[in-house]
């Protein structure tokens, strides 16, 4: 059976090279602008998020260490899922990074630990 290949931007059918995605350059400009305007989107999300997570923290944290419920965290709506980087210390503890605030899950995840500089920075 013959395949028959179609434009991913506007679903003719092309003719010509076997390889070929687009029916013209059109199309395939098309495709690409498409593609970026929506990873862009992705990404001005996700800096959106880190931005609210690293403000949550800075909040809790102006100076030093401190401790606080983790439920105060998600109130304000931070984004566990989401940290810049990460940082393991000698004693195994992985604190978690948005920016320069940083937090380490203690008491079984309960309560979270925010530093705000880099362990390995002091
Ligand atoms: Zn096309």
């Amino acid at each position: 059976m013959e395949e028959i290949a179609v434009c991913l931007q506007c679903g003719e059918k092309i003719i010509g090279r076997i390889d070929k995605r687009f029916c013209d350059a059109q199309c395939r400009n098309g495709f690409n602008n498409k593609l970026k305007r929506v990873s862009e989107k992705q990404i001005i999300e996700i800096n959106r998020i880190l931005r609210r997570n690293r403000k949550i923290l800075k909040q809790f944290n102006p100076a030093g260490k401190t401790t606080v419920r983790k439920e105060y965290l998600e109130k304000l709506d931070f984004d566990f899922k989401f940290h810049t980087h990460t940082f393991t210390t000698s004693h195994n503890n992985t604190y978690k990074f948005c920016y320069e605030y940083g937090y380490l899950e203690v008491e079984d995840g309960l309560k979270v630990l925010i530093v705000n500089e880099q362990p390995y920075m002091s």
